[in-house]
């Protein structure tokens, strides 16, 4: 079971959790986010024409981020499994995703749960660029309308768990792990 997606709020501790659950499972931690801060700082073209749109706390096209995602997965590395963080996050990202793996699929997705208000907390405190009030209540607002809806999707398409994201880094660590434990 090393297929895994981790859904969340921005501010939900995704991040924070892929990297101590990749280190547990010996899997690729696969970041969409981070890929494109990546370009951003190298200044490649895909960087030049992600910065505007990230900044304003807007998602990148589905069909650049599938062609990221499509790239990575392609890597040696992600043969043995891959925790997909902050993607997919539309329902075109979703339905790409598992094409792209068919006809394997997600082992498990699991959405870490965390209040609107303890979010953007946390997202100012971070102080990210990316992380004003404006560009946080706008990522915020398309989470609702684009990628909520998706917990859905995932529920119907594959296994899906919920897991309460209040509490120490270890804590939420610890009941991720027994849920993905739990499942094999
Ligand atoms: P956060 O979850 O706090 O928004 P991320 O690092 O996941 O932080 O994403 C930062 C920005 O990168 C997003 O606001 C968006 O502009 C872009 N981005 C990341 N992943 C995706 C994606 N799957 N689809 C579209 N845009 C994305």
């Amino acid at each position: 079971m090393t297929r895994l997606v981790i859904l969340g709020k921005q501010g939900a501790g995704k991040g924070t959790q892929c990297v101590l659950l990749a280190a547990h499972y010996d899997i690729p931690h696969i970041s969409t986010g981070d890929m494109l801060r990546a370009a951003v700082a190298e200044g490649t073209a895909l960087g030049l024409e992600a910065k505007a749109v990230m900044d304003a706390g807007n998602l990148v096209s589905d069909e650049l981020i599938l062609g990221i995602v499509r790239d990575r997965l392609s890597q040696p590395d992600a043969e043995k499994g891959f925790l997909l963080d902050g993607f997919p996050r539309t329902k075109t990202q979703a339905e790409g995703l598992l094409e792209l793996l068919s006809p394997n699929s997600i082992d498990l997705a699991v959405d870490i749960r965390v209040p609107d208000d303890v979010v953007t907390v946390r997202m100012l405190e971070r102080g990210r660029t990316d992380d004003t009030p404006e560009a946080i209540a706008r990522r915020l607002e398309l989470y609702r309308a684009e990628t909520a809806p998706l917990l859905d999707f995932f529920e119907v398409k594959c296994h899906f768990t919920a897991v309460n994201g209040l509490g120490s880094e270890s804590e939420v660590q610890d009941r991720i792990v027994a849920e993905i434990d739990g499942r094999e």
